[in-house]
């Protein structure tokens, strides 16, 4: 995605971000989360190692944002979690972005129900799921939107261990009888609010 920021200074601060409608919404109008948008939250999961972010993560994060703010998370669990992805937590970040977009964040995680929090979910005997690797996270978003296609947990140990043999490191036996999480904790709404409480923390205004 080539968009001129300097070019697009919008309104109230924010971006105008209309046009990344064509690029992330499929022909029926909901998000479509194995296209560009993937893409973009690769390039962000990649990049927060290696990379600073980019003009390009502060429309996208504006426009989940939009996107959470109108509804959508009701339907699409996806889109909470593609937030988390790129919302900026670090302070650095959070300067770059500007505060106006660091208040969009935080209104969006805050439509988020925290009533779950405290409701039973199936993962209370054996512990919630945690959090996959980051650079993991755009296959994750990918499943809990179309379900468990695409994502399985021996495809993330074998992922895991190229990673691990690129740095030369060694990889303990893919184990069958402790089985990592599966997409079902993911989206989890448990989970989800535990997700947006999480942001809203790491959001909050200093003092
Ligand atoms: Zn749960």
């Amino acid at each position: 995605m080539a968009v001129n920021f300097a070019e697009d200074p919008g309104q109230g601060g924010l971006p105008d971000v209309g046009r990344l409608d064509g690029l992330y919404l499929d022909e029926d109008g909901g998000i479509d989360f194995s296209g560009a948008l993937k893409r973009d939250l690769r390039a962000r999961a990649d990049e927060f190692s290696h990379q600073p972010v980019v003009d390009d993560n502060r429309l996208t994060v504006v426009w989940l944002a939009q996107r959470l703010l109108a509804g959508a998370a009701d339907d699409d669990p996806a889109l909470l979690l593609a937030l988390y992805v790129m919302t900026p937590f670090g302070a650095g970040e959070q300067g770059w972005m500007g505060p106006e977009i660091v208040t969009l964040c935080r209104e969006a995680f805050a439509t988020i129900d925290d009533a779950a929090l405290n409701a039973p979910c199936p993962h209370d005997d054996s512990g919630h799921p945690g959090e996959p690797a980051f650079e993991h996270w755009p296959s994750v978003i990918e499943a809990v939107a179309y379900g468990e296609d695409g994502w399985s947990e021996l495809e993330d140990w074998l992922e895991e261990r190229a990673y691990a043999e690129e740095d030369g490191e060694d990889m303990e036996e893919y184990d069958e009888d402790n089985p990592r999480p599966t997409v079902a904790g993911w989206d989890c709404p448990k989970h989800l609010a535990e997700l947006a409480a999480n942001a809203l923390r790491r959001l909050a205004p200093p003092g």
